[in-house]
């Protein structure tokens, strides 16, 4: 094969892959050897050397952000538009095909892609209408249980006996399942199964994409589920041209279903299958790729692949430990301030975490030193609450009988239809098997309200009409600039006081925006013309992460959590948040899971280029409390040479600095004269035994926080605790 520019900044294990003859294949390789690399590679090899036409090929990944990614890669290599091709995350392909072909999928007109809280939100629904408490099984449960199902292909009618003898269960799914229908509601597993479907059970369909798609690339393969796995085998059947690339360290998504047994059996299920390997790393330097390589080899039931790099040695991994995790954040933005100043540009510095509460210190550093950043994922843009109010009322344009969003907007902002309004509207609601928006139409010619509540509520209404009617005529954006503004929701937030009103304003503005771009898009898609590009932007919006307040492509610091951090990579990783309970998490150490949070270390570790800083708190606030914390395992199972000695910055204060009950200079004692230190195990008469956690103040006015063991935490004044050092 003569070289190209395609080929040539491969290796030859890469090489081998990406200009193998047609058929099943699969790269089975480690993190950062180059597997992304070989798909890119592959799809424009086909394309060029091969002469596929690009509306042949489907390729698919798992977050939005390595989808764009595949695109621009796809096309800067090409040196063109990949027009016709299909690039996307598996739901967002899904939800194309479903819109496609909607009729034969069984989808009403106007079906709405619905997010995780909206689905929380339907399930409580349904448990109220079967009057099933909620203590007796938590909606949240519920909704986990339905998911899964959905993963594994099951229905409320074909579930599997042990789920069938919990009859409450299945009778919550079954309902809920009847709801969404009526509703035209579609949640993300539901778009999996329903595209799984269609594909299945319509063989026109299926035989049209069978023929249509002649080459499968799926990116990630480790954590595919059962139901994307059945996706892409079908997909695959006639042409049997699958290109999988993943990494069995990697799998992360256990919990939600995927199943790296698909990967392990693939040879099983594609006969003939040509499987390559790749070893060597392009991403990190050897230090951040040991440390990466002790972590993981303490996991059984791997594959067992040898990274190797012959990069540079690196810098040392650092790690800090903070006093809390306000003081943690200090010093991760504090760090990346001095690296910008110095030249370094903003998105090579990637904060990960493993829950995405904890971007919020983050951000809070963040914004008060003006640094612009960006949050994937978890706090989505489009979850804020300004922005899911602006979009309900869009929602209501294009479905006037979408409950959520009715409950959502018809009082934001407040326009007088008080509660006992709406219960009576609820109510009739539940009685006719109505939606909120025909029960208000029938409680207003009924005479049902009072003339001032019955009023707001057709006013509210017929704006809800005026913005449908604009709907039509109206550009995408100028819609939304109309409906942020008639609707009163702008102004709101305008009477509001302080930074995060102003924020919501941003918000509100950023979505006009967002209509834009997305405008545009569609167009260079070839979709502007054809069918109504609002309710597709308004399910783009459910599917789509989203970031806050900038561009991607504007030059901000990256916030996320470690499932979404997957496929990516950053010149500059903070791991923060490293303790017990947090990471690895709580739940899945009870869960047996302890390998599933190893192979996350794994990803995370793996992001890093060039720096890498491990950081934890040494007190931080839990659900609302603050608790003492404990380093992570996975800390001490990095080598300690691949660790800096110290930290070249000063540690925070171990003793607290101020005259105490003993009265012994400087540091705070007990009545005996021991030191009082942060993390030291303390007992009170009244309380028993705790441990300090925090300090603030001097003097007479110096207080530690103390959680007791019993007790819970707890502010004492010094001088008055009377506190004795166990
Ligand atoms: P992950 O498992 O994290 O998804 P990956 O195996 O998909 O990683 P890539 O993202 O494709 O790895 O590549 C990692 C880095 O190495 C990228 O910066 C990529 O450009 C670079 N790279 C890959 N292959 C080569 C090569 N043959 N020569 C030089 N650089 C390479
Ligand atoms: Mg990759």
């Amino acid at each position: 094969m003569e070289e190209s520019h395609i080929l040539r900044p491969l290796n030859d294990a890469q090489r081998k892959a990406v200009t193998a003859p047609p058929g099943p294949i699969l790269v089975l390789a480690g993190a950062g050897s180059g597997k992304t690399r070989a798909l890119v590679h592959r799809i424009t090899w086909l394309v060029e050397s091969m002469g596929v036409r690009p509306w042949s090929i489907i390729a698919m990944t798992f977050t939005n952000k390595a989808a764009k990614e595949m695109r621009s890669r796809v096309e800067e290599l090409l040196g063109m538009p990949a027009t016709g091709l299909w690039i996307g995350t598996f739901h967002s392909l899904g939800l194309r095909m479903l819109r496609l072909h909607r009729e034969e999928a069984g989808l009403p007109e106007e079906f709405e892609v619905i997010d995780t809280a909206d689905q929380l939100r339907q399930v409580k629904k349904t448990m109220e209408v079967l009057r099933i408490d909620e203590k007796a099984i938590p909606p949240r449960q519920v909704a986990w249980r339905i998911n899964s199902c959905k993963d594994e292909g099951h229905r409320a009618h074909n579930l599997p006996e042990a789920v069938v003898r919990d009859g409450v269960f299945s009778d919550i799914y079954r309902e809920y399942e009847k709801r969404c229908q009526q509703l035209g509601l579609v949640d993300f597993g539901e778009l999996l199964l329903r595209t799984y479907e269609l594909l299945k059970n319509n063989q026109t369909v299926r035989e049209h994409y069978q023929s249509k798609f002649e080459h499968v690339l799926i990116d990630e393969f480790q954590d595919t589920n059962q139901i994307q796995f059945l996706c892409g085998h079908l997909l695959s059947q006639a042409h049997q041209s699958i290109f999988a690339v993943g990494d069995d360290d990697q799998s992360i998504y256990g919990w939600r279903g995927a199943r790296v047994e698909n990967m392990l059996g693939f040879e099983r299920i594609y006969s003939g299958a040509t499987v390559f390997r790749l070893e060597q790393n392009y991403r990190s330097s050897s230090r951040i790729l040991n440390a990466a390589n002790a972590i993981i080899h303490r996991n059984s039931g791997r594959l067992g692949k040898d990274l190797w790099t012959d990069g540079p040695e690196g810098d040392m991994i650092r790690v800090y430990c903070g006093s809390s995790e306000t003081d943690e954040a200090r010093f991760v933005i504090g760090r990346i301030e001095s690296a910008i100043e110095k030249g370094e540009s903003r998105r090579e510095h990637a904060i990960l975490y493993r829950s995405n509460a904890q971007s919020r210190a983050f951000e809070e550093q963040l914004l008060s030193h003006n640094i612009p950043y960006a949050v994937y994922g978890g706090m989505r843009f489009f979850e804020r609450a300004e922005i899911k109010n602006a979009i309900a009322y869009l929602r209501l344009a294009v479905n006037r009988d979408s409950d959520p969003s009715f409950d959502r907007v018809v009082n934001m902002p407040p326009r007088g239809i008080g509660d006992r309004t709406l219960d009576i509207v609820r109510d009739l609601a539940a009685r006719q098997g109505a939606s909120l928006w025909q029960a208000s139409r029938l409680a207003i010619e009924t005479s049902a309200l009072s003339a001032r509540a019955s009023g707001s509520l057709k006013q509210f209404m017929e704006m809800i009409e005026e913005f449908s009617s604009l709907s039509n005529d109206l550009n995408l954006d100028d819609l939304v600039d109309h409906v942020i503004k008639k609707s009163g929701l702008l102004a709101y937030h305008q009477n509001e006081r302080g930074e995060a009103a102003l924020s919501r304003i941003q918000n509100l503005k950023e979505l006009i925006t967002a209509a834009k771009s997305y405008s545009i898009g569609q167009l260079e898609e070839g979709f502007g013309e054809n069918g109504n590009n609002l309710s597709r932007f308004l399910s783009h919006t459910a599917l789509e992460p989203g970031e806050r307040g900038s561009e991607s492509s504007d030059d901000c610091v990256q916030l996320m959590s470690l499932h979404s951090a997957k496929g990516l990579e950053f010149q500059t990783v903070y791991l923060c948040g490293m303790e017990e309970g947090l990471f690895p998490h709580q739940l899945s150490v009870s869960e047996g899971n302890l390998e599933e949070e190893r192979r996350l270390c794994y990803v995370g570790i793996t992001r890093a280029m060039r720096n890498l800083y491990l950081c934890h708190a040494r007190s931080r606030y839990l659900y609302g409390r603050p608790a003492p914390c404990v380093p992570s395992r996975f800390l001490s199972e990095i080598p300690r040479e691949l660790v800096a000695a110290e930290m070249d910055i000063p540690p925070p204060p171990q003793q607290i600095e101020v005259p105490g009950i003993g009265g012994s200079g400087s540091v705070w004692t007990d009545s005996t004269g021991n030191a009082l230190e942060l993390g030291c195990t303390v007992h009170h008469d009244k309380f028993g035994e705790g441990t300090i956690i925090q300090a603030e103040g001097r003097g007479d006015a110096a207080r530690v926080q103390i959680h007791f063991s019993q007790a819970g935490p707890k502010w004492l004044v010094c001088a008055y605790a009377r506190l004795r050092r166990v």
